[in-house]
């Protein structure tokens, strides 16, 4: 079994998704380990898109995180990374995502793209430590 963290970003809150994006992860046989929606400090938001420090998109990706509520989960299940992925979507919600994954279904901008999901093992278990410390 794996862990990986997903959130439903400030945009998919706002847009009411909260329940279509918990109902995908459920039907596909992941659980949740751990919920909670929160607002996040600047600093949460530039350490976990760390990666993408220098980014032009990087300020606009961190004030956009921060702006408003986002639901944080631990989901878990047999292969819980690539099966999240997969239920997500490619990045861009209209050039990558296709029809059927949540990205593909309800998304237009890319960085208005819904939710995230760790990408490795190792990103899973830094971002899991970041965002639930202690679980
Ligand atoms: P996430 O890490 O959120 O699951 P991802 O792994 O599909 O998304 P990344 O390339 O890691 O995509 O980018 C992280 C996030 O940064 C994207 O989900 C999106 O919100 C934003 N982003 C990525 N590329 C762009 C871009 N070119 N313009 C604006 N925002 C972008």
């Amino acid at each position: 079994t794996e862990r990986t963290l997903v959130l439903i970003k400030p945009d998919g809150v706002q847009r009411a998704l909260v329940g279509e994006v918990i109902a995908r992860i459920e039907r596909k046989g992941l659980r949740l380990a751990a919920m909670d929606l929160r607002t996040v400090s600047v600093e949460v938001a530039r350490t976990h898109y760390a990666e993408h420090d220098g980014k032009p998109f990087f300020d606009s990706l961190v004030e956009f995180i921060t702006s408003a509520p986002l639901v944080a989960m631990v989901v878990e299940g047999d292969r819980a990374i690539p099966a999240f992925r997969q239920l997500a979507g490619g990045t861009d919600p209209v050039e990558k995502a296709t029809p059927g994954t949540i990205r593909g279904d309800f998304g237009l901008i890319t960085q208005f793209n819904l939710v995230h999901g760790s990408d490795s093992p190792e990103s899973a278990a830094r971002e899991i430590a970041l965002w639930f410390p202690g679980l």
